[in-house]
């Protein structure tokens, strides 16, 4: 390996390894003095029966100036959405206004207490029908439960929505039917919601193949779950056609809509002949949600479908008052009080400040984004799918592999190197050494030339360095971790080596 190859320049500050909080400092260090002490000595430990603790608890002595730089560098450590362009395709992991994050914090809602009386709660009742509203609007779907924590949860809410109404109807079905190329949340709701599931295979454009639809479809089919556009980033040119075919055999047709930041003003679910989806308010309607939480998965269903809605529903009264309703046949609440409700204010004040025609603005960006992408970079790598893409497309680190043993995970870990968060990999599974980008709207012309300019140059490094690729990356704080190890004997704890 060249060492020049090894120092390409990475737009990161410098993040080397460090010392321990409990390794810095010195025994005169303080950024904090306890006041003294103005009870009997000793009345403590009477009170614990003797079981308070002999010896000094064994913490860092540090300055003020140690301990803020301490928690500075941690900060420094984290890549977030923040510090560069993180593609994570699936994820839209786009920049999060700050306007989301003065509007949840507003005193009146973040210091509302949830068993607050609604007569003391009508702006945060109103805020929740309006939100409930406009994603209404967004999916053609008008009735809308806000109470799901995420995606994964909108979905199983969904599949409980379903089955009630099956059930309702004297109709005990017992599958449901996915395509190949489904989010892995979408088989485990399935199996969660006491459902088998019938995988599908796609069509050779990455599309639902509609003979091997017809051909799962009978009366024992509760539901369809599809991906619209599918986590190829591709739109499904027959998902009318796709949806009569479910509902021809009583069957219902669920959209899972993580992917809604593709299509939002340009045309809805609702319309296309969903019965039901949930919307990721933290991917597209903008909440921090890199590292796993809080979220929001709301659900949109038909007018058929709403009287099995979760319950309590946030509605205006017919004297303007803002107010609880449990719809008639509600599968019962799916989470405590009122969801999320900090994700909900940060989705509302999205959703306000852009205006439809901003969410329509923003969806067409994340689109021209990917297919701007996608141009530069599919002579590099292969694109199995080379359609017109949505908001993210899939790349093959297939070549790379063959030519010169350089493996996807390899492409990933270099780009670390290169200042950008890698994209999603390995998914979705029907695509052999799976690379999916997602730039999303929020990152400039310069961002995406930067990212392509990357992936360039780590193309022409695994030809002429395979040993390279294999040993990045070089310039982060941890270089590349045993993943299996790091999962079964992790190293979480510090011990004090005197
Ligand atoms: C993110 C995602 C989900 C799951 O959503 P969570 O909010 O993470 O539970 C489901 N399907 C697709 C296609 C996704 O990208």
């Amino acid at each position: 390996m060249t060492e020049e190859l090894a120092q390409t320049p990475s737009t990161a500050p410098a993040r080397g390894p460090r010392k321990l909080i409990f390794e810095t400092g010195s025994p005169e260090s303080r950024c904090f003095e306890a006041p003294a002490l103005d009870v009997p000595a000793g009345s403590l430990d009477d009170m614990l029966g003797g079981a308070g603790r002999t010896r000094a608890p064994r913490l860092p002595h540090v300055s003020e100036t140690e301990i803020a730089r301490h928690y500075t560098h941690l900060a420094s450590m984290n890549f977030g959405v923040d510090s560069g362009s993180y593609p994570l395709g699936s994820c839209t992991m786009k920049y999060n206004p700050r306007l989301n994050e003065d509007a949840c914090r507003l005193e009146g809602f973040a210091g509302m207490h949830p068993y607050q009386p609604p007569a003391t709660a009508q702006g945060a009742l109103e805020l929740m029908v309006g939100l409930a509203r406009t994603l209404g609007e967004i999916s053609g779907l008008r009735a809308v439960t806000l109470q799901p924590a995420a995606g994964a949860h909108g979905e199983l809410t969904a599949l409980m929505v379903f089955r009630a109404y099956h059930v309702a109807n004297g109709d005990a079905r017992k599958r449901v039917v996915i395509p190949d190329a489904a989010h892995g949340t979408n088989p485990a709701t399935v199996a969660m919601c006491g459902y088998e599931v019938t995988t599908i295979a796609s069509d050779a454009n990455g599309g639902v193949d509609l003979d091997a639809l017809r051909a799962a479809l009978d009366t024992d089919v509760a539901a369809l779950m599809l991906t619209n556009p599918n986590t190829l980033g591709l739109f499904d040119p027959n998902i009318v056609e796709v949806c009569a075919a479910v509902h021809e055999v009583g069957a219902l047709a669920y959209c899972d809509g993580a992917n809604l930041n593709a299509i939002m003003g340009v045309t809805r679910p609702g319309d296309m002949g969903f019965d039901a989806m949930h919307i990721n308010l933290h991917k597209t309607f903008a909440t921090p949600h890199g590292g796993g939480g809080p979220g929001a998965g709301p659900v949109c269903v038909t007018e058929a479908l709403a009287p099995f809605l979760p319950g309590p529903l946030p509605v205006r009264e017919a004297t303007g008052a803002f107010a609880w309703m449990t719809p008639e046949h509600s599968i019962g609440r799916v989470k405590a009080f009122a969801g999320n409700f900090g994700v909900l204010v940060r989705a509302y004040a999205y959703v306000l400040a852009l205006g439809g025609d901003g969410l329509k603005a923003a969806s067409e960006q994340a689109v021209l984004s990917a297919n701007y992408l996608k141009e530069k970079l599919k002579g590099a790598y292969d694109l199995p799918y080379d359609r017109t893409c949505m908001h993210e497309f899939v790349l093959s680190g297939a070549r790379q592999r063959k030519a010169n043993g350089v493996r996807t995970l390899d492409i990933a870990k270099r780009l670390l190197d290169h200042g950008i968060h890698p994209p999603t990999i390995y998914f979705p599974l029907i695509v052999d050494e799976a690379i999916m980008i997602e730039p999303t709207e929020t990152d400039s012309l310069e961002d995406l030339d930067r990212f392509a300019a990357a992936m360039l140059a780590i193309a022409r490094e695994a030809a002429a360095d395979p040993e390279l690729m294999h040993g990045a990356p070089y310039t982060t704080p941890v270089r590349r971790l045993d993943e299996a190890r790091a999962v079964k004997q992790p190293d979480l704890r510090w011990r004090p080596t005197q």
